[in-house]
């Protein structure tokens, strides 16, 4: 699905100097490089305050703590994404409240939120899936109104732009409230182990989640707020500053070989594949290259046996599981409705021309031989 490897080898020289240096330092623990990450991410999002943390997952729960929300509170996620956003909902003892998604961007619906509004509504977590902005124009006009946080998760979508009305592009993350990042080796920007981030403009918010983040503590052996140990490596954070200087070629890379994919796919004139949607305020990054196809699971059985690896996000909505199954939920015909037809072939920068070519020749086979 991604080749890591390759990328690496690419610029390991940096990347090995940059781990020694952390070495030599002995810095491990905070230090520059953690400051000179929240840094440059912060002057490429053109937002004020990054704070780096562990991972995408802990960002989330930062985020959430910030606003201090009622105990009855409810929050409104997608039905179809990784499950983190309900998860840390939920162990926060706050209710998750599942909203369907578009059937064309696979984000979550403006309609579908408001659909799913009550008076213990509090805050909406977006998630930007595989690579592409929400309709925050629609979300914020929503969240307005109705005084709620929004809180964005970019994980998948970090250099992904939305352009509002004014012909303005913003970078996905910096449009809500918070934003927060996964640092995951497969994610746009990724490290060599876990990491993660959230931002924002709000400064009172900012230093709130710093102190979360640190235990509940500024000043050391003082403890103002019940908080969590969730923080960078250093080395980690060196890896990032070398990888972010790539960062906007691969995602230029991660387009060219979408291009590759729709174009080839879409020569095929199969009628029953649906290629990812272009939408000229949410240009897409691709984190994934997502698919809908027929005979899904046969075809993905058929890639496999050629040696081609393939991935269902995601097989189920959230909501059909154990440990969610108890919160109220709409109807979500788009997300049960995509559970079982997406498929997501290899992405990576890497990708070259031949294997793109032989990835959808043994698709297209696959998809004549099952509709038979
Ligand atoms: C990867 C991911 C996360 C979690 O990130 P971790 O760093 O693995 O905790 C959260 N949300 C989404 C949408 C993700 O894809």
């Amino acid at each position: 699905m991604v080749d890591l490897y390759s990328q690496h080898l690419k610029i390991k020289t940096e990347i090995e100097e940059a781990i020694n240096n952390c070495i030599l330092n002995s810095s491990f623990i905070g230090g520059e490089q953690v400051n000179l990450l929240n840094e440059n991410l912060a002057s490429f999002l053109g937002i004020n305050n990054v704070m780096s943390c562990a991972n995408g997952t802990d960002a989330l729960q930062l985020a959430i703590m910030a606003l201090n929300l009622p105990k009855d509170a409810e929050i409104i996620v997608p039905n179809f994404t990784f499950v983190a956003p309900a998860e840390v909902v939920a162990l926060l003892g706050y209710k998750p409240i599942f909203a369907d998604v578009s059937e064309t961007t696979y984000n979550i619906s403006p309609e579908s939120i408001l659909e799913n509004i009550s008076s213990k509504t509090k805050a909406i977590v977006v998630v930007h899936l595989f690579g592409q902005s929400a309709d925050m124009k629609g979300i914020l006009e929503i969240a307005e109104k109705h005084h709620l946080w929004v809180i964005e998760d970019v994980a998948q979508s970090l250099g992904a732009q939305f352009i509002d009305i004014d012909n303005k592009p913003r970078y996905a993350g910096t449009l809500g409230h918070i934003g927060t990042t996964s640092f995951f080796p497969t994610k746009n920007l990724g490290a060599m182990g876990d990491g993660g981030a959230v931002f924002c403009n709000d400064d009172a918010i900012a230093s709130k989640i710093k102190i979360l983040a640190n235990h509940g503590s500024i000043v050391k052996y003082n403890y103002q707020e019940i908080g969590i140990n969730s923080r960078l490596d250093n080395l980690q954070a060196a890896i990032l500053n070398v990888k972010f200087k790539y960062f906007s070629s691969y995602i230029e890379q991660r387009k060219a070989v979408a291009q590759r994919y729709n174009s080839i796919l879409a020569s095929a004139n199969n009628k029953n594949i649906v290629l990812p949607q272009h939408n000229n305020s949410s240009p897409h990054t691709y984190n994934q290259y997502t698919i809908q196809i027929p005979f899904r699971d046969q075809i993905k059985n058929h890639l496999f046996e050629h040696n081609i690896p393939s991935m269902i996000y995601y097989p189920s909505t959230l909501s059909s599981h154990h440990a969610y199954n108890k919160y109220k939920t709409s109807a979500t015909p788009n997300a049960e409705y995509l559970s079982k037809h997406v498929l997501s072939l290899p992405m990576h920068p890497e990708l070259d021309e031949e294997q793109i070519a032989f990835i959808c020749k043994n698709l297209l086979l696959g998809l004549e031989i099952f509709s038979k």
